[in-house]
């Protein structure tokens, strides 16, 4: 085995001359949990505004009682330490309070992409047994009918109406039903009440944050207290998050980077956090003027979907000082005509589920430096407490210049996957995380992707297992064979591509096999184009040769 190269050795760092100055690169963390942090940040200012919601303001201390009293109502429902809990919802203020009342009971939150349906459901409930579920009204009959007979014995109804009273015609409200228990109306049953307060520590989980889709069986991400709390305190500090900052979530709350990156962050570093539940350009626009918004992090689509609104210009954007983009490629020439438009550059930013979102980015106020080779935009240095290095199979370290697996090991990577000894293993070598992600490190330590090795399809941010695809098209009578890639699409990064082949005298349409797959996945993963062709390409030994496929089109 030939020893690891000197220039990549973790103790060396040479990301940290990139640091802006008075940054500290090995934060401690200050509290024990995250209730124990929220306790503090109410504290610091109880009156101040903690959250808007289009013409709705709530104060900490307004959020704080309201998650008291979820927290005393969940107890009576016999929720406590380590029990988890999914949340099935969109950007709405009952998240952060969901959240709180579950960290102050020591229970683990299970975000879930409230556009899932059915069995997509049903597999992650099945693996990780929640007790019980949060989810908008309207959801509540096909989410009882798809979860029946599983782990879970309640579902609490939310209704995205409360806490404003603008109800902007824009927005595809959700109604009440008093066929279920309401959040709201819990709230206001046990106004005043207080939860008894379990020990909890920074290795608790905090959340079980299913990696979106899998190969295989599901795979959730046990990001833990100290997670949590390093990734919020390491951004906000990168960012210099403060009172003064109106942070707008735009990632969406039920992916890492929304409920860390947007949502724990401004809270636990005292800056107010506007949401408008489901991502909307038109809203999210107006939002920003509205609210005087100074920072937001999201995926690069959706900073594409302002730049596709005519009227939308530097103005919106007036307040604003910092913006990031993560979760998927950065095209340069998308970052230049973003500021040509509105004025403000976007500072890359990379994370995972496992990183608890994350982990490298663009110093504030600097350019993202360019690959020499391609010209790709870096997507920064390590952060505090970051140590990253590119490796070759067998887990030994490559000099700068070469491509392979970005390693990273940080305080906010996680120790597992729920329940899956044998995939946290594989992943976590010596609790180093292994991405999946092939880059290039720079002697200054940026980092640069160039490829990846997992088949997962980045489209907008979301990320789409082929196999997930392929299994549903596999179910239609007439499918022989099928496989599914991603392709370079201008406006999300890559798009869904399926490549089918039907059996023998039997018959489909494209259309038809469309309309087959609409019912079985969330909108996001289903193929935008289903191209029939009489074989797939394969190699010798009978493997369909994916990279043929991406090539096709
Ligand atoms: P997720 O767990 O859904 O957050 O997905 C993590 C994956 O998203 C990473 O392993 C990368 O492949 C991809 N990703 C995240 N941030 C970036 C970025 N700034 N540029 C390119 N790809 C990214």
């Amino acid at each position: 085995m030939t020893p690891p190269n000197p220039e990549v050795l973790p103790d060396e760092r040479p990301w940290l001359t990139s640091y802006p100055a008075g940054t500290d690169p090995d934060p401690v963390l200050r509290y024990a949990c995250l209730a124990e942090a929220w306790d503090a940040r109410v504290a610091r200012a109880p009156h101040r505004v903690l959250v808007r919601y289009f013409d709705g303001a709530l104060t900490a201390a307004q959020v704080d009682a309201a998650s008291d009293a979820l927290a005393a109502a969940l107890q009576d429902r016999g929720v406590g330490r380590g029990d988890r809990v999914a949340i099935h919802l969109q950007s709405v203020p009952h998240y952060l309070v969901v959240l709180l009342a579950l960290w102050k009971t020591g229970a683990i939150g299970v975000p879930l992409n409230p556009m899932y349906r059915g069995r997509e459901l049903r597999r992650l409930v099945d693996d990780c047994r929640p007790v019980g579920v949060f989810a908008a009204h309207t959801d509540a009959a096909e989410m009882t009918a798809a979860l029946a007979g599983s782990s879970v014995t309640w579902v609490i109804g939310v209704n995205d109406r409360d806490w404003q009273t603008r109800n902007d015609d824009r927005v595809a409200w959700g109604a009440a039903s008093s066929e279920l228990a309401d959040l709201s109306a819990l709230v206001a049953q046990y106004a005043g009440h207080r939860p008894r307060r379990p020990a909890v520590g920074a290795d608790d989980t905090a959340l079980i944050c299913y990696t979106s889709g899998t190969t295989g069986p599901p795979k959730g991400a046990l990001n833990s207290h100290g997670n949590v709390l390093h990734s919020a305190a390491n951004f906000g500090a990168w960012v210099r998050l403060g009172p003064d900052d109106v942070v707008l979530g735009i990632a969406p709350l039920f992916h890492i980077s929304g409920v860390i990156l947007n949502a724990a962050t401004a809270v636990l570093n005292d800056a107010a956090l506007v949401l408008v539940g489901r991502y909307r350009p038109e809203v999210v626009l107006d939002a920003f003027a509205e609210h005087g918004v100074t920072f937001t992090l999201g995926s690069i689509t959706a900073f594409n979907a302002l730049m596709a609104l005519e009227h939308a210009g530097a103005d919106h954007l007036r307040r604003v000082r910092l913006l990031y983009s993560g979760g998927a490629p950065v095209p340069p020439a998308t970052v230049e005509a973003f500021q040509e438009r509105f004025g403000h550059y976007l500072h890359n930013v990379w994370g995972m589920t496992e990183t608890t979102a994350g982990g490298i980015a663009v110093p504030p106020g600097r350019r993202a430096r360019l690959h020499a080779a391609d010209g790709t935009l870096s997507v920064g240095v390590p952060t505090p407490g970051v140590v990253v290095r590119v490796v070759d199979a067998e887990g030994t370290g490559l000099p700068c210049g070469t491509a392979g697996e970005l390693e990273i090991s940080a305080p906010q990577v996680i120790s597992g996957y729920w329940q899956k000894p044998d995939s946290s293993a594989a992943a976590l070598p010596q609790g180093r995380l292994r991405t999946g992600d092939v880059a290039v490190l720079d002697p200054d330590g940026w980092v640069y992707l160039v490829d990846r090795l997992k088949d997962q399809i980045n489209t907008s941010g979301y990320k789409v297992w082929p196999r997930e695809v392929e299994d549903a098209l596999y179910e239609h009578p007439a499918v022989f064979e099928a496989a599914v890639v991603g392709e370079a699409d201008a406006y999300r990064g890559e798009a869904v591509v399926a490549h089918v082949s039907l059996k023998p005298g039997a018959t489909a349409t494209a259309d038809e096999l469309h309309a087959f797959v609409r019912g079985r996945l969330a909108a996001y993963k289903r193929p935008r184009r289903i191209h029939l062709v009489d074989e797939l390409p394969k190699t010798a030994t009978g493997k369909i040769r994916r990279q043929e496929l991406r090539k096709r089109d």
